[in-house]
């Protein structure tokens, strides 16, 4: 006998109880926990340990999870969590996790239930955005990968089939984007082969938006060194301050050159829900590819990101290949096709789709809007309270749910400090940028939990901590 199943399950069985227990009484009192613990050093040498010859009862692990690591994750479920662009996660999302868990199935590809719901999820997203039906895409691990496979089609429609074969062959393709671009974007450059150095980042206007003169004047050079302008993308949300480029500009000026025109709309993709917001994505329903994730303001716990790709057949013509031992079928397990082992890089994963169709569903897409429409409305709340201080400073108009402050006369170094500080308080988790060269204290606010109070509350611990 060697399964890994219990001989009898009554004890895993209470086990489990105990631990659904016991997360939900987590998540229902998060705001009366710290939102992040330093990892105290003998607990992280704890995991340095050799791997296991002998298994340990579950029940000693949860106690291990409950002591070791449950206190010291990153904080993100919190509602004074405000740092980086995090999502908070959902109740809903976490019981999917459970289920997807028990059904252990491999998304891959072969024709089975989990295909379908993920298909679903993919034509809600195209909805949400404008975007035709017929749309294709996958999920992946984060808008990092989703930008990546976008800069793969992208490259697939200026070199066709011959660059999958036998690559670049000396072609110089160049890329555009805004100064304010996610580092991922160069990032899917290199790793598509075409360097770092194939990204050219536009200057941007007094609002953060891409200068679209400077655009032109950088194809028009690029074309008259002998380049092909390739991609160009905009962004949707930028990570920094929440900018949005002129979309439909950026359309307009892909078409004139036959360029591939991507979006990166990591969280800002999830303003189409919001009546009041819906416009700052105006022109993404042009789009060629959108990269997007439901793990940021969509709510769905870690991790959920999207990429969709208008022309269906391009996208499935930049992956797929032919091998025996995953040959498609009329009928059977193998059919199905197109699996999604053909959108992108990876052969098996997992059902990220039923967390994300179950959050969708339970929630609906009016209520997603709304905690938009909040997380909004509480940056400009605290960008008033900023304005209203005179020791606080604005370092960007706050157009999204991005805050970026300064305190007068404060070096970047007791800025760092003071963030430091907070964070490791337990009180606060907001991070830091650089804006027009001086450092920010930056409060990104995408948790559905967030109330004004906790607004008010890091307003005033701020005010506090620097009168003294
Ligand atoms: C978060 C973010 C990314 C990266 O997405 P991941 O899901 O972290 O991989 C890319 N672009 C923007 C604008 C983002 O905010």
């Amino acid at each position: 006998m060697s399964t890994l199943d219990p001989a009898g399950w009554s004890g895993l069985r209470a086990l489990g109880h105990q631990m659904m227990d016991d997360m939900i009484d987590h998540l229902s009192g998060i705001a009366t926990q710290p939102v992040w613990r330093p990892l105290p050093d003998d607990i992280r040498a704890g995991f340095t340990a050799p791997l296991p010859a002998h298994g340990t009862a579950p029940e000693r692990l949860y106690e291990s999870f409950t002591t070791n690591i449950k206190p010291y994750v990153t904080g993100n479920t919190h509602p004074r969590f405000m740092g980086w662009v995090h999502g908070g996660g959902n109740p809903v999302s976490m019981l999917a996790e459970l289920l997807a868990g028990a059904m252990n199935a491999n998304c891959g590809g072969r024709d089975h239930v989990g295909i379908v719901v993920e298909r679903q999820v993919i034509a809600w997203a195209a909805e949400m955005l404008g975007l035709p039906a017929q749309t294709s895409g996958v999920l992946l691990t984060g808008s990092s990968m989703a930008n990546f496979i976008a800069v793969l089609c992208a490259r697939f429609k200026a070199l066709g089939a011959d660059a999958r074969a036998n690559g670049l062959q000396g072609a110089r393709l160049t890329a555009y984007a805004s100064a304010g671009v996610h580092r991922c974007v160069p990032s899917a450059l290199d790793m598509a082969g075409l360097g770092l150095q194939a990204l050219r980042k536009i200057p941007v206007d007094a609002d953060f938006r891409m200068d679209l003169n400077a655009l032109r004047a950088a194809i028009a050079a690029d074309k008259a060194a002998g380049c092909t302008p390739f991609l160009i993308v905009g962004t949707a949300g930028t990570v920094d301050v929440g900018a949005f480029d002129d979309l439909t500009a950026l359309a307009e000026i892909a078409h004139e050159h036959n360029a591939w025109f991507h979006a990166d709309a990591a969280f800002g993709a999830l303003a189409a829900l919001s009546p009041n917001r819906k416009h700052f994505l105006t022109g993404i329903e042009r789009a060629d590819s959108v990269a997007f994730d439901f793990h940021k303001w969509a709510q769905v716990t870690y991790d959920a990101g999207c990429v969709l790709i208008r022309d269906p057949e391009l996208h499935n013509a930049t992956f797929a290949q032919a091998t025996s031992y995953l040959a498609a079928a009329p009928r059977g397990l193998a059919g199905g096709h197109p699996w999604p082992c053909d959108l992108g890089p990876d052969l098996s994963r997992g059902f990220r789709a039923l967390k994300v169709w179950m959050t969708l569903s339970a929630y609906g897409s009016e209520a997603l809007g709304a905690v938009v429409d909040t997380t909004c409305t509480l940056a400009q709340h605290l960008a008033a309270r900023i304005t209203a201080s005179n020791r606080l400073e604005l370092l960007a108009p706050v157009k999204l749910n991005i805050v970026c402050f300064a305190i007068t006369g404060y070096t970047d170094a007791q800025t760092a400090d003071l963030v430091a500080d907070l964070q490791e308080s337990g009180l606060f988790a907001p991070s830091t940028t650089i804006i027009g060269g001086r450092m920010a204290i930056r409060a990104a606010i995408v948790n559905h939990r967030t109330q004004q109070s906790d607004i008010d509350a890091l307003a005033e611990e701020i005010l506090r901590r620097i009168a003294l």
